[in-house]
C-alpha cells in the first residue's frame, strides 16, 4: 500500500513544489510599553501589553460571563415563578376561609 511514484519527477518540478515550504518572515512591531520586538495583533511576548481600548476580553472570562448571565436569568426565571405560586396559595387559602 505503499506510496510507488507512477511518474519521473523532474528536479525542476520538485524544485518548484519545493519553493513554497519556506517559513517567511513576519514583521516584528515595537512594544509601546516596554519598547521590544512583539507581533501586532498579538500581546507582548515579554510583556504582555495589548494596547488599550483594543483589547478582547478573554474566551475564559468571557464564557464565566455569559455563565453567570445564565444563572442570573434562571434565578429570575425562579423568583417569578415562586411569587406566582405564592399568590395562587394565598388565592387559594381566601378562597376556602370562604
Ligand atoms: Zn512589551
Amino acid at each position: 500500500m505503499g506510496g510507488v511514484p507512477t511518474k519521473h519527477h523532474s528536479k525542476s518540478k520538485v524544485g518548484r513544489r519545493r519553493s513554497q515550504l519556506a517559513l517567511k518572515k513576519r514583521d516584528l512591531v515595537k512594544c509601546k510599553q516596554c519598547g521590544g520586538p512583539s507581533f501586532s495583533h498579538r500581546a507582548c511576548i515579554q510583556c504582555g501589553f495589548y494596547p488599550a481600548g483594543k483589547s478582547v476580553a478573554p474566551k475564559a472570562e468571557k464564557k464565566a460571563k455569559e455563565a453567570k448571565q445564565e444563572i442570573a436569568e434562571k434565578n429570575a426565571q425562579e423568583e417569578l415563578e415562586t411569587t406566582s405560586e405564592e399568590k395562587n396559595s394565598e388565592e387559594k387559602k381566601e378562597k376556602k376561609e370562604e
